[in-house]
């Protein structure tokens, strides 16, 4: 046993706050999940409850319906990856480093806002645990199943194995929603997670022999969800750096780029990016005036919240000579039109507000061989038809301008209101003190795709009653993310309401 994090002391339930402390220790970005799902199957192993992995990685537990309940199953889903995002120049290894946490008012987010907390969704695998451990009411049969990958485009949701889900379940509730216990969700939207790549190794040139590189770095936005901020207004920081860098190709002469990256994750928003540039030596002063002038014009278009720390750094750097190469104007070209025409933030709202297509420009990298751009656009299901639509002009787009692209797909859900689940989370919060309204989601929940999954396997799906609910989380995917503390028990409480109502006759 450790002693908990100051940060968690006190914190009800004790469960949560026990295993969410475990948790966060433990390093779990997308893809390297393997420490985690050790700690599950410990877990289970201690509590003599059935362990189950399947070849991608996914974790499922059965735990027994308590003594003398005969009713169905059900499935608590939840995902055992993090984004991972940090702070430029913050050093901090998601493969080693335990997150770190700062506790302000009713607040946990990580210790200086350096990264990204993973209460998204650590408080989920942390509320079941707990609740599975908890023998002071009655539930049915439960089975955890704990996702990997879900950051990285669902992939463990996509290739969940077939064994891993009992047949008898038939109540299905995600804890991945952050909207507290008074907002159930009943639908997410769909993703695709669009992908394009240009050769590089063909165009590599070297940069002239009087050439000097200087480094750009605009970094200091907000980011955010790209789903559930991209209406927000909170910039782009690989369009507000194309934009810079367009100016400056315009009006220096001789300029080339040598490096353009952004973004750490298709479904973030990016805060910063940053690029190698080439120029002569005599014109850093310019250079430097160019760049002010652009940081003012940001910051005052965005306001003082969202561009309140925006900066455009430039440095004089020095390259070795196997690291002197630069991108050719074809590819410079392709770049800057691409992201001069792709759509990115909200594209289609319903009644002038809530979101249902939406676009994030998510990542610009290059490897050795490649330029890499990765989208991520979202659509409630009802809009896939005209989402299609959209998803065929940037391709088109994408296409013209010389891209290779791959798309990868999750589907979106939605529940009728009159269901089951929806139902009794409304009694079960109306007899907790508190009204419990639905909505849906501009982000998507694994829900849809397991449903698919589910029903591929031969399950009766038809009959299978959908929900997703969890603790208040703010600004999920960015170094600002943070639960509220006063969320944890009420949220809880509805868990184990709902769960305790399906354990009766
Ligand atoms: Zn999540």
């Amino acid at each position: 046993m450790f002693k908990i994090h100051d940060a968690l002391k006190n914190i009800q339930p004790e469960g949560v706050a026990r295993h969410f402390d475990a948790i966060r220790r433990i390093p779990r970005g997308s893809g390297n999940e393997a420490s985690v799902r050790r700690y599950l199957k410990k877990w289970a192993g201690k509590n003599h409850f059935v362990y189950r992995t399947d070849f991608i990685g996914n974790s499922a537990i059965d735990i027994p319906a308590s003594k003398g309940v005969k009713a169905g199953r059900v499935l608590l889903q939840m995902h055992m990856d993090m984004v991972c995002v940090k702070r430029p120049g913050v050093l901090h290894d998601f493969k080693k480093d335990p997150i770190d946490l700062e506790r302000k008012g009713d607040r946990i987010h990580t210790k200086g806002r350096k990264t990204t907390l993973g209460a998204d969704n650590g408080l989920g695998v942390a509320m079941a645990l707990a609740i599975a451990e908890d023998r002071s009411f009655k539930h049915p049969s439960l089975t955890i199943l704990a996702t990997v990958a879900e950051e990285k485009g669902m992939i463990g949701a996509l290739e969940l194995g077939k064994a891993m889900i009992p047949r008898s379940v038939t109540d299905y509730i995600n804890l991945d929603a952050e909207e507290g216990p008074e907002w159930v969700c009943c639908g997410s939207a769909g993703v695709v997670n669009l992908r394009a790549k240009w050769p590089l190794s063909d165009y590599f040139m070297r940069p002239q022999k009087e050439a000097q590189p200087f480094s750009i770095q605009l970094k200091g936005l907000w980011g955010g969800h790209s789903g559930i901020d991209i209406h927000k207004g909170r910039g782009n920081a690989i369009l507000f750096l194309k934009d810079f860098l367009k100016k400056i190709q315009k009006q220096f002469h001789g300029f080339i780029l040598g490096d353009f990256r952004g973004g750490q994750a298709g479904n973030a928003i990016p805060p910063a990016a940053s690029a190698i540039i080439f120029l002569k030596k005599f014109q850093q002063e310019a250079l430097e005036i160019e760049a002010k002038t652009f940081e003012t014009f940001l910051r005052s278009e965005l306001g003082k919240k969202k561009g309140g720390k925006l900066r455009i750094k430039i440095k004089k750097i020095r390259l070795k000579k196997k690291d002197q190469f630069v991108w050719s104007s074809y590819v410079v070209n392709h770049l800057f039109r691409v992201l001069d025409k792709l759509p990115d933030g909200s594209i289609k709202r319903k009644d002038n507000e809530h979101v249902i297509i939406s676009n994030n420009i998510g990542m610009v990298y290059s490897d050795k061989d490649y330029l890499k751009l990765v989208c991520f656009s979202r659509y409630d299901p009802h809009q896939q038809k005209v989402h299609e639509r959209v998803l065929r002009r940037m391709i088109t787009l994408l296409e013209k301008e010389g891209g290779v692209i791959r798309r990868y797909s999750d589907i979106g859900w939605e529940e009728p209101d009159t269901s089951r689940l929806i139902t009794l989370a409304k009694s079960v919060g109306a007899s907790q003190g508190h009204k419990v309204q639905t909505f849906t989601y501009h982000a998507s929940l694994e829900v849809g795709v397991i449903r698919e999954r589910l029903k591929s396997f031969g399950h009766a799906v038809d009959n299978l009653s959908a929900i997703a609910f969890g603790p208040i989380i703010n600004e999920g995917h960015s170094t600002h993310e943070n639960f509220e503390i006063s969320s944890l028990q009420p949220t809880y409480d509805l868990l184990r309401g709902i769960l305790e109502e399906l354990a009766k006759p």
